[in-house]
């Protein structure tokens, strides 16, 4: 049975005078179209009152930052102690938004410069970002992409989606399509629909995903019709952000069954922020419901630099210890790879606590998750495969069709036998660049 509380249902009355029926408060077009944007409805709505000075730093951030909230999200609030409460902080403004330190960034991931064509981001080797809609269902107030937030003259006309599919289509090295945004669910389902048919004619995309956080903010945006279109799209996954256990209730867990149902594999990538999840219990508490739910923890992104989170920031080493509290403490599947989205576009980088504690020429001394110190004996003969990158004179199996040819890069080149590099050296070294004049 859908639930429709007692908060909810004061909620419907206050917004529409005439009576609002279940039926509309699940229609997320009626959502969208009662979203909840200025501070005085959020005050008639919670019955709460902000005291006038306050309010006026609240309408100074607003002006900045936009406020949109679906009446759905605003429900979940707890109103006996809205300033704790792990939406209100997520979907609210706080006057600390227009705090902007030294080394926040407008745009901290570089994708605008890593962008070939107007909404794409092309930073890996073999994936894209497409970002299909501007627009969200909720303005989180934790958004990396804040500086476009609410921006509706950029949002992308087909002719630009268009663009964007044909740069997939000229770089047959692009086997993953992420469909980002904004929120692509804001999307009609026919629109949708016709995106991910362009996107599935390129022969050489293998697998599309969704990112949204609909399941979250507006579940009901997840219908039966819609869940037939994607459907028709596999190998399709769908990546969500639940950041708190108290965003998965009745709702939330019927739009993720009927997208675990139709054979969707879904993902869920949370933000770790101060005052909302920077807690071990409460981490663990939300990735237990997530799997009980079907959904594989995917992310836990360190807050980035983006222009007015520094009041979510934690330190890197509140990740480090809520990574410690998992691993091995629950089911291995249960636990995110915790990542620093580099600042300038480096990408996603693993932050983990160290396992590896020594290391001799035939072992290795290793610490577990309760402290035990252990030892893994290397092999005594280990007959090492000179590799020359000339697969088909090797023994071992690799059916070359299956395969995609490739150039090591970074790293994996230091490492690799037939490449004689020893170094990597950033362009704009100052020793380096004495060399050169000396
Ligand atoms: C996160 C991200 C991806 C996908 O990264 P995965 O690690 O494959 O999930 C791709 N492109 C951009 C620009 C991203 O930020």
């Amino acid at each position: 049975m859908p639930i429709y509380s007692a908060a909810q249902q004061e909620i419907a009355e206050k917004i529409s005078s005439h009576n609002v029926t279940l039926k509309n408060w699940r229609d997320w077009r009626w959502q969208l179209k009662h979203s909840i944007q200025d501070i005085d409805t959020v005050e008639t709505l919670l019955g709460i009152r902000f005291d006038p000075k306050k309010r006026k730093a609240l309408e100074m951030t607003v002006k900045k930052f936009p406020l949109s909230i679906t009446p759905y999200y605003l429900s979940l609030i707890n109103t006996d102690d809205h300033e704790n409460d792990p939406v209100f902080k997520q979907a609210f403004p706080s006057a600390r938004e227009l705090e902007i330190e030294k080394h926040d960034m407008a745009d901290p991931l570089s994708e605008d410069k890593d962008s070939p064509v107007p909404g794409v981001t092309h930073r890996y080797p073999d994936r894209v970002l497409l970002q299909v809609s501007n627009v969200c269902s909720m303005y989180c107030r934790h958004c990396t992409r804040k500086r476009k937030v609410g921006d509706r003259d950029s949002i992308p006309g087909r002719e630009d989606i268009l663009k964007g599919i044909d740069y997939v289509r000229q770089h047959p090295e692009i086997r993953d399509v992420l469909l980002s945004g904004g929120d692509p669910l804001m999307l009609s389902d026919d629109y949708l629909d016709w995106i991910l048919t362009e996107v599935r004619r390129i022969p050489h995309v293998q697998v599309i995903r969704i990112g949204t956080r609909m399941p979250v903010v507006l579940p009901y945006r997840i219908t039966p019709e819609l869940v037939e279109r994607l459907k028709k799209h596999q190998p399709l996954w769908l990546n969500t952000h639940f950041n708190h256990p108290r965003e998965i209730n009745a709702s939330a867990k019927e739009a993720l069954r009927l997208l675990a149902d139709a054979g969707i594999p879904l993902g869920n990538q949370s933000v770790l922020l101060a005052g909302v999840n920077d807690c071990q219990r409460i981490m663990k508490s939300l990735v237990h419901k997530l799997v009980e739910n079907r959904v594989r923890p995917y992310y836990l992104y360190q807050c980035d630099l983006a222009e007015g989170l520094s009041h979510f920031r934690t330190p890197v080493g509140k990740g480090i210890e809520i990574m410690e509290s998992l691993r091995g403490h629950t089911s291995g599947f249960a636990v995110p790879t915790y990542v620093i989205d580099a600042p300038g576009g480096g990408g996603k980088i693993p932050m983990n606590p160290n396992y590896l504690i020594s290391l001799s020429t035939n072992k290795v001394v290793l610490r577990n998750y309760e402290g035990v110190i252990t030892t893994y004996q290397e092999p005594e003969k280990y007959e090492s495969i000179f590799c020359n990158r000339k697969c088909d004179e090797c023994h071992l199996d690799l059916k070359l069709e299956d395969s995609t040819e490739c150039a090591a890069v970074g790293i994996e080149r230091l490492l690799s036998d037939w490449d004689r590099t020893i170094s990597l050296t950033p362009e704009d070294n100052d020793r380096m660049e004495r060399r050169t004049h000396d």
